[in-house]
């Protein structure tokens, strides 16, 4: 009950902003009232960005983050695959460079014979979006209604689309809101956002992408464990099954960073090639998402191998409207980024490569702008890699050559040549893993 029977409020969006800047605890009546009279507009922007950095800057316990999700939960529409003739299993990812791992893993996981209902979201910011990468493929279409996507669910088995309006709204306002108040670094707030969508959506299985490095929100691996922790426990107590691996982001994924480069790079996975780092990635998510779906006896190595996957691929981009043969988009223009000197790359930064990326037209700064399917970073080397100087280190895209300079910029000490031999010093790619209990 978030309005008394008069009509007026429940509390006063003042006092609960005091509560949680003076370090104190917020009720679960006070939790259920804000979130949700922030969805009906009772709460302004204003009162909710201070609330949203009070909890940034003192926290939540427990208690307050799983009320806050549920509240979250419960301003929208919750999806049910029960019916299915098949189990469910989706996989979300904090947010990293070159991060299409999506993309192969949704029609691997499938082909497998577990349905993967894949909602995501566009780039904002240095990380790009699922649904901006597969908007380059010509035709595709992300928005699928709720029926269609059942039924693309039977017939193909994975539908990648956007998450309806209707799926935890208070969600989709207060993340556009952190986004422009320097609020999204919130343990907290990402915890419930992403498990509130989760959720909502109703998976019967979830294995989290937790990233951890530059690229990250979460800087160091102590901090990802708490959010991977605290999200494992958030879906468990939901009756998700949920396990979480922690992964390295202090260098991009892959070999390119831009729609139609991740497109082209996750088709290369599909066909049994691909960057070393990809695969192993989208493996490992495959091999925890059938395990977490209870579908044993299944190597994901072979759907790659036998064709299965890209044929899951092809049916799925075919039943969205696109062309799976159609050619991939192309900018209009390259720049190439040449080694200075001969030795070893001992470093490659992941954000300072997703800012290239995002300026080079691959990203949006404000939701309407529209993103260059072409554009993007496309890497030659990678961290360990051998050069000599002269060497092709990266090729920038894009349609508009004046954003060349500021996406040099962005990469201005972003990469070391050290001596012959040198090894450099990364987190590996698969850091830990967190399963409940
Ligand atoms: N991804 C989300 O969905 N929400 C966050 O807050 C951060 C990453």
């Amino acid at each position: 009950m978030t309005q008394d029977q008069s009509g007026s409020e429940a509390f006063d969006a003042v006092d609960v902003i005091r509560a949680k800047r003076d370090r104190g605890e917020l009720s679960d009546p006070q939790i259920d009232w804000v979130v949700d009279a922030y969805t009906r507009g009772a709460v302004a922007d204003e009162q909710m960005s201070a609330l949203a950095m009070a909890i940034l800057l003192n926290g939540m316990n427990r208690r307050e983050i799983s009320r806050w999700t549920s509240a979250m939960i419960g301003s929208g529409e919750r999806m049910d695959f029960s019916s299915l003739s098949r189990r469910t299993s989706d996989k979300h990812s904090t947010g990293g460079v070159g991060d299409k791992i999506t993309l192969p893993l949704a029609p691997l996981v499938a082909a497998c014979g577990v349905a993967v209902p894949q909602l995501s979201g566009r780039g904002l910011g240095h990380t790009g979006g699922t649904l901006d990468k597969l908007e380059a493929v010509p035709g595709w279409r992300a928005d699928v209604s709720n029926a269609q996507m059942m039924e693309q669910l039977e017939s193909v088995g994975a539908v990648i689309c956007a998450a309806g309006a209707e799926l935890a709204p208070a969600d989709k306002k207060l993340y556009a809101l952190r986004d422009v108040t320097g609020t999204v670094e919130s343990l907290p707030l990402i915890a419930s956002s992403v498990m509130s969508k989760k959720i909502a959506e109703g998976t019967g299985s979830l294995v989290l992408d937790v990233k951890v490095g530059s690229g990250a929100f979460m800087k160091d691996v102590e901090q990802a464990r708490e959010l991977a922790r605290t999200m494992v426990q958030l879906g468990t107590d939901a009756g998700v099954t949920t396990v979480a691996l922690i992964t390295g982001m202090q260098t991009p994924l892959g070999l390119t960073a831009g729609n139609a480069l991740e497109v082209r790079e996750s088709v290369e996975v599909l066909a049994g090639g691909g960057p070393p780092d990809v695969v192993e990635l989208t493996l490992a998510l495959a091999r925890e998402m059938l395990a977490a779906a209870g579908q044993d006896g299944v190597d994901p190595a072979d759907k790659l191998a036998d064709g299965s996957a890209m044929d899951v691929w092809t049916a799925m981009i075919r039943a969205q409207g696109g062309d799976p043969d159609a050619a991939l988009p192309v900018a209009r223009e390259q720049h190439q980024v040449l080694a200075p000197a001969d030795g070893v790359l001992m470093r490659l930064d992941a954000l300072a490569v997703g800012m290239a990326a995002w300026r080079l037209g691959a990203g949006r700064a404000r939701k309407e702008d529209r993103v260059q399917a072409g554009a993007g970073v496309q890497m030659h080397a990678k961290p360990g890699a051998s050069v000599r100087s002269g060497d092709l280190l990266m090729t920038l895209h894009t349609d508009t050559p004046e954003r060349f300079d500021r996406a040099l910029q962005a990469l201005e000490g972003s990469y070391d040549i050290g001596p012959e031999g040198g090894r450099p010093d990364l987190l590996p790619l698969l850091v830990d893993r967190v399963a409940a209990g």
